[in-house]
């Protein structure tokens, strides 16, 4: 295996540009370059650009005016195509940069429940990682890797195998002395920081051949696809493409979306429900609770609900099966083989919402939600548009690609 040069993060920005590593970089790549993209001219491989545009689903794009989307439709490959379950960010993040599905990178959730800790804890440790990422595929064939994410909690599950990894809200000092402090989380503009930074590092970086560009979904959490807000939003992205397609015109890009979105009018805590029946659980959890409360309140439309004894299992089915917003119940093992999840991630019953509700911890065992509440998580919000621009190399036949999990699988693969 090639062994890539180590450089410390905090100076990687100063090293590159310098270009004092550009005589054994420069090495690596040409030496791997036929490998990496199946060209036989023996240049350097191709330069990549993953975006994972979070929340963008299908209806975001079609309500839009997107023309740089719109031309690299026409003229790369883009199909709407599916999400995988659970439908929250962490799950379709994973299957995104692993190009496998949770089974084997086993994230299977935003949160899951540590039996240990007996607590709901954040799946963003990349020691849960079991699949070995893009970046650390790149790696060995001596191709560094970048990623700029708005959300910080991408950057502990993925830095792995990077380079640098930029996350806004604690991004390394060099990052602001150049780019000045990030907006603040939960606005838009914190996802035109993000294009601001990975364009300028697209620009200034040529040594880097794997660009990761990770926005919140904030905005699709706050406004529906048919708001003014959300075409301003989508708008001034889709500028942001055309520089960063720009910056590079060699470059491929790959637009990968992790979910969509829709309007929500109910959260159901399923812990009161089962309590209302004299039913005994550990908990019922939802698997979308993350870090950031303002978007979701961490309520969606997948929860895992933890038993007290295997024997449970036949009455708390029973229990939930004629509770309205319920859509789907499943066992351990049936989820697991259905939506390809590892079952151990996962709780003993799977249950997921119907189109308008969600599950969490709610004060009250059904409430109504604001007018413009809006989140994801359920089987309902799995349409996104995938599109590869400009790729030098083969793709896999149209038919390969059905969800985001394929869109990227098919690089450095040695
Ligand atoms: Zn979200």
């Amino acid at each position: 295996m090639p062994v890539v040069p180590d450089i410390s993060r905090r100076g990687f920005l100063k090293t590159v540009g310098a270009g004092t590593m550009t005589g054994t970089l420069t090495g690596l790549m040409t030496q791997q370059a036929r490998a990496a993209t199946g060209n036989s001219s023996g240049k350097s491989p191709q330069r990549i650009c993953v975006v994972m545009f979070d929340g963008f689903g299908t209806d975001y794009y079609e309500n839009s005016s997107m023309p740089t989307l719109k031309s690299w439709e026409k003229n790369g490959f883009y199909k709407r195509i599916q999400g995988v379950m659970p439908a929250v960010t962490n799950t379709n993040m994973a299957g995104i940069c692993c190009g496998v599905h949770a089974d084997e990178h086993g994230i299977t959730g935003n949160s899951y429940w540590d039996a240990d800790k007996d607590q709901e804890l954040f799946m963003s440790d990349s020691g849960l990682l079991t699949a070995a990422t893009m970046f650390q595929k790149a790696g060995r064939f001596g191709i560094r890797s970048m990623i700029v994410a708005a959300k910080q909690k991408t950057i502990p599950l993925m830095r792995q195998g990077t380079a640098l990894a930029i996350g806004s809200q604690e991004p390394p000092a060099e990052i602001v002395e150049r780019y000045g402090k990030a907006p603040e989380i939960y606005s838009p503009d914190v996802n035109y920081w993000v294009w601001k930074v990975a364009i300028d590092l697209i620009k200034t970086q040529p040594k880097v051949g794997l660009f990761f560009v990770h926005t919140t979904d904030y905005p699709m959490h706050k406004f529906a696809s048919e708001s003014v807000e959300s075409r301003v939003h989508l708008k001034t992205i889709d500028q942001f493409l055309a520089e960063a397609a720009d910056a590079d015109p060699d470059m491929a890009f790959i637009i990968a979306p992790d979910h969509g979105l829709n309007s929500k009018s109910t959260v159901l805590n399923l812990n009161k429900t089962l309590a209302r029946k004299e039913i005994d659980i550990k908990i019922a959890m939802s698997a979308e609770r993350d870090q950031y409360p303002k978007h979701h309140g961490g309520f969606g439309g997948t929860a895992f609900v933890y038993l007290k004894s295997p024997n449970d299992t036949d009455r708390v089915i029973r229990a939930l099966r004629d509770v309205e917003g319920i859509e789907e119940i499943l066992t351990r093992e049936e989820a697991a083989k259905k939506y390809k999840l590892n079952p151990y991630r996962i709780g003993d019953l799977w249950v997921t919402a119907v189109k308008d509700v969600v599950f969490g911890h709610s004060k009250e065992e059904r409430e109504k939600l604001a007018p413009d509440y809006r989140s994801h998580g359920s089987a309902h919000e799995l349409d996104i548009p995938g599109f590869i621009y400009r790729y030098a190399g083969k793709l896999p036949h149209e038919s390969e690609i059905t969800t985001n999990v394929d869109l990227c699988k098919f690089l450095y693969r040695s």
